[in-house]
């Protein structure tokens, strides 16, 4: 019996052909060493995955997506990596450590937990129509037009204004235990158990498969805070997992292939009772990618409508929220960058996703609009909502009658750019500059110059941008330089040891930030690994759960292909010089910062002198070193 998860990972990926996994879902043909086929993950016209049975590795040239056979699998079943994993485990009849089951005591008492939830949903429900006090819920309720119907579907309830209703219900059936881990009880100051939520109405939360879980609570009172008072988390809620609205919206997320997603509860209740069925919400939290790979299980072709409040912090939530979503399901493919009423390219193409933004007019939120103006209405404005990046532009293009100086103007600019930059077609990206620049009157060729400089200089291009907003960490050159070092450690026939190779490496000569982590994962391994193959199946392990790490770890797997074959001495030649290429790359960054520093103090003269010392001492510095 394996007797850790780890071991369990590593048992399963002993077993794993990454030939034989990739077969299963892409054809593949044989061309020299590797094997090559149409990539998955991204709308691939010409074979552009290829399969190293040696290395044990795929990657995409095309679209950058890599990792070894069971993060294909992960991923491309799009599940939660622990579940592929107790699937194969079973497959390979893999015994699992006993602690990796979740015992017995602990299924019983999730079992009792959803049964407590759903006895106090059924409870609430009740007290709304019976208690002394529940007149004012109901008042409440009415005033949002919520129907007796919509009552019954949600099970909407109420908390009376009283210490103990629902523990005094419920004690006679649970234990107290149970009912505190479900969140129902607390411990009062004075040693008792109190009800948790009181004088409030009940929104009961359901799992994926209609069991009660948790509840959200709304307050009724004027000044009684917090407005709303939402479980925590237990062993059968995680709100970062959960949607509400998920259980009765998932048929007609499929049926319409699209999902709108909500800020509050109220918004969802009011949505599907008016006929808007595929809407859910978040509890109480923001976005989180988990709930994006939930809601992209029930629609083909992931399109998700964003349908946040239409005021600033609305927006600032679309913008947190669509990232989110991108960070998601970047490594799938592009997202949707146009809209054919823009340009139509005839190609029926597949898309990661597609983010629309739905804003209903009068800064209402989607409740109010709901029940002002009909499911009906609401409909429309989702069928013409536009995708997330014309929503984008719209809102910064709303601010051009502020942008009057050339200063101002050159600010605007870089705040387009920073949207345009993510298209990756040029004709649509120059479609979009035509339009953008005739609107805000610039000269559409140096609108294109300057995408073009920050396409060609990526990030390092922002010390000649007068937005300081925009400076970040460095250049791609610098991140590729930097892998390409690390990629020492994985040579598969290398001639030093981790060790030898650690001595090489000045301290810091890693600066981007995902690379320290894997510079500091390296580090922790090699202190009881020492071999390539076990360093490299112990990242993979590491790293299952992120995305963007495993593609860094097959990136530098394939980087690592230069330094094989080399003698010892050629070896630690070939490290030294990439630190020296890195620290010399470094250094001009410097002098750069440098300079923009000086353009930016020139009116105070003695800082100016200051720094324009430094930068001589800099330069030469570095003529002196050649
Ligand atoms: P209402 O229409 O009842 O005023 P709303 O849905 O418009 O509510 P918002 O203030 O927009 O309320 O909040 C949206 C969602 O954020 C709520 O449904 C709830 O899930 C969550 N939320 C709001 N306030 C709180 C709070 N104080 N604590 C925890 N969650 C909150
Ligand atoms: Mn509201």
């Amino acid at each position: 019996m394996a007797d850790s998860f780890e071991e369990v990972i590593s048992q399963i990926k002993d077993r794993l052909d990454i030939v034989d996994v990739v077969s299963g879902y892409v054809a593949l043909k044989k061309s020299g060493a590797n094997y090559w086929g149409l990539c998955p993950f991204h709308n691939d016209k010409k074979p552009s995955m290829s399969v190293s049975p040696s290395k044990g590795i795929y990657k995409c040239f095309s679209c950058g997506a890599g990792g070894d056979a069971l993060s294909f699998l992960v991923k491309i079943q799009n599940r939660e990596y622990k579940d592929v994993i107790l699937e194969l485990a079973e497959k390979f009849g893999i015994e699992l450590p006993k602690k990796f089951h979740s015992s017995q005591e602990t299924k019983d008492q999730k079992k009792e937990m959803i049964k407590a939830c759903s006895k106090a949903a059924k409870f609430y429900n009740l007290m709304l129509k019976s208690a002394d006090d529940a007149n004012k819920a109901m008042t409440a309720l009415r005033a949002r037009s919520i129907t007796d119907d919509i009552i019954e579907k949600f099970t909407l309830g109420w908390a009376p204004n009283k210490y103990d209703t629902l523990y005094k219900e419920l004690r006679k059936e649970f234990k107290d235990e149970i009912l505190e881990k479900a969140g129902l009880i607390l411990k009062s100051n004075s040693g008792g158990w109190i009800d948790r939520f009181r004088n409030r109405i009940i929104i009961p939360i359901q799992n994926e498969s209609g069991e009660y879980v948790a509840f959200g609570a709304r307050a009724v009172d004027e000044g009684q805070n917090p407005k709303y008072l939402n479980s925590s988390d237990s062993l059968i809620y995680n709100k970062s997992k959960i949607l509400f609205g998920l259980n009765s919206a998932q048929e007609s997320i499929k049926s319409e292939d699209g999902v709108i997603i909500m800020e509050g509860y109220f918004d969802v209740i009011s949505a599907q009772a008016h006929g808007v069925e595929n809407a859910v919400a978040s509890c109480g939290t923001a976005l989180t990618q988990d709930h994006v790979k939930l809601l992209s299980r029930y629609t083909k072709s992931r399109r998700i409508y964003l349908s946040f409040d239409t005021d600033s912090a609305g927006i600032n939530a679309t913008k947190k929220g669509s990232a989110v979503i991108k960070e998601t399901l970047s490594a799938i493919g592009d997202i949707k960058q146009f809209d054919e009423s823009h340009i139509s390219t005839g190609v029926d193409n597949k898309y990661a996703c597609e983010i629309r933004v739905v804003s209903q007019p009068q800064g209402k939120d989607p409740d109010e609009f709901i029940r002002t103006n009909g499911g009906e209405a609401f409909k429309e404005y989702v069928k013409n909502a536009p995708l997330l990046i014309d929503f984008l532009l719209n809102n910064t293009l709303k601010e051009k009658n502020n942008a009057k100086t050339p200063q101002q103007k050159a600010e605007l600019v870089a705040q387009i750019i920073e949207i345009l930059k993510d298209v990756n077609n040029k004709i649509i990206q120059s479609e979009y500059v035509k339009m953008v620049s005739s609107v805000i009157n610039v000269d559409e060729s140096s609108m294109l110059k300057e995408l073009a400089q920050y396409e060609k200089f990526g990030e390092a291009a922002e010390f000649f941008r007068p937005n300081p907003k925009l400076v970040t960490n460095s250049s791609q050159f610098e991140i590729k330089a930097q892998k390409n070092l690390l990629s020492v450690f994985l040579t598969n026939d290398s001639p030093l040891t981790f060790k030898q190779i650690n001595e090489l490496l000045p301290e810091n000569i890693i600066q981007d930030e995902t690379l320290i982590i894997v510079k500091n994962t390296i580090d922790k391994f090699v202190c009881t690994i020492n071999n390539v193959k076990e360093l490299t199946k112990s990242l993979y392990t590491e790293f299952i759960e992120d995305d963007n790490l495993t593609r860094v770890i097959t990136d530098m797997i394939e980087l690592s292909e230069a330094f094989n074959g080399l003698e010892p001495e050629e070896f630690e030649r070939a490290v030294i010089e990439n630190v020296d290429r890195l620290k010399k790359v470094y250094r001009e960054k410097e002098t750069n910062a440098l300079r923009q520093k000086y353009k930016s103090v020139n009116d105070d003269e003695i800082e100016a002198l200051k720094i324009q010392m430094q930068l001589r001492d800099k330069i030469k510095l570095r003529t002196g070193d050649k």
